[in-house]
C-alpha cells in the first residue's frame, strides 16, 4: 500500500464528529473526548499556556 493518492479512497471512517460543547467536529467517537475544549474528559474548557498571546514576547501567567 502506498501513502500517495490512491490510498486517501480509505479514508472514510471519521474519528472526530461535531462536539456538542464547542461546535468544532473536534469530538472524538472511540475516546468520548473533545480535543478541541476536552468535552467529555473534563468539565472545564481545555485550555494551554501556549495559546494565551505574549505581550512583548514575555510569557505572562
Ligand atoms: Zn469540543
Amino acid at each position: 500500500m502506498s501513502k500517495g493518492t490512491p490510498s486517501k479512497g480509505k479514508h472514510n471512517k471519521r474519528s472526530h464528529v461535531l462536539c456538542r460543547r464547542c461546535g468544532k467536529r473536534a469530538f472524538h467517537i472511540r475516546k468520548r473526548e473533545c480535543s478541541a475544549c476536552g468535552y467529555g474528559s473534563s468539565s472545564k474548557l481545555q485550555t494551554y499556556a501556549w495559546q494565551r498571546r505574549t505581550l512583548n514576547g514575555v510569557r505572562t501567567k
